[in-house]
């Protein structure tokens, strides 16, 4: 198993990933909140030529699931033009979260808009790196919150083999017990390509005590015990509060 971290300041990903020891970093390649096209990484070379494998995480206002299609188009765009950045630099993958529909009335489109996002890529060539569809905590209508509900994406998307990101703090806060998880899950997908862990939540099942639940530890706790992830892998994890594991 890889351990690394997400690189916040992209500047020198590779030797702030060497500064932790990591075995993979995870970073962007765009302003995580804009809608900005990737350009080239100035440290591109540099990241090609390290030993430490490379994940990106893609931006957050992607939904592929919605409805409306002044964003779920751009979203289509982005979704394919940051996993092209990402091989780029050698990236294993592409996360990108779930999203979200208005209502459950429209949960079945959001599953389709999904498998319609791989089934016109693959009409291209496909992705240039995996997908790996990440679980969120909040949003009662989000694709990818509650197991059953990545039963039925995963009934959708599975057979162009997307990959699947499991982020232990967003299942938990997202109102699933971390008994089993990795298991269960597995049982769903059929893989795990990565998990994330930290501390920071959304405004889960509890709101704010969540979050203090959080701080107070009980989250990485429950992963260490319950999850079945061993306790070094949880030491090394540490890294500033953003690691995650590659499975
Ligand atoms: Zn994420």
């Amino acid at each position: 198993m890889r351990i690394g971290a997400h690189v916040r300041l992209d500047s020198d990903p590779i030797g702030f990933g060497e500064k932790l020891g990591a075995d993979v970093i995870q970073l962007f390649v765009v302003d995580p909140r804009g809608w900005d096209k990737p350009t080239p990484h100035p440290r591109t070379e540099e990241i090609l030529a390290s030993p430490i494998d490379v994940v990106v995480h893609s931006s957050y206002q992607i939904n592929v699931a919605s409805l409306n299609n002044r964003l779920r188009m751009p979203s289509r765009n982005a979704v394919a033009q940051q996993a092209q950045a990402a091989a780029e630099l050698g990236a294993f993958g592409l996360v990108v979260h779930g999203g979200h529909v208005r209502s459950d009335a429209e949960l079945a489109t959001g599953i389709d808009n999904w498998r319609k996002l791989f089934e016109r890529q693959q009409d291209k060539g496909g992705f240039a790196v995996p997908i790996l569809i990440e679980n969120t905590a909040g949003g009662n209508h989000a694709m990818a919150r509650h197991f059953d509900s990545i039963a039925r994406l995963w009934d959708a998307v599975g057979d162009y083999g997307a990959g699947f990101c499991l982020d232990t703090c967003h299942a938990w806060a997202g109102g699933e017990e971390l008994v089993g998880v990795v298991d269960r899950i597995k049982a769903i997908t059929g893989r795990i390509d990565l998990v994330h862990r930290r501390w920071r939540l959304r405004r889960g099942r509890g709101g704010r005590s969540d979050a203090s639940r959080a701080a107070n530890g009980q989250c990485s706790v429950s992963l260490r015990s319950e999850a079945g992830i061993g306790p070094m892998w949880l030491r090394r994890l540490w890294f500033g509060h953003r690691g995650f594991a590659v499975c």
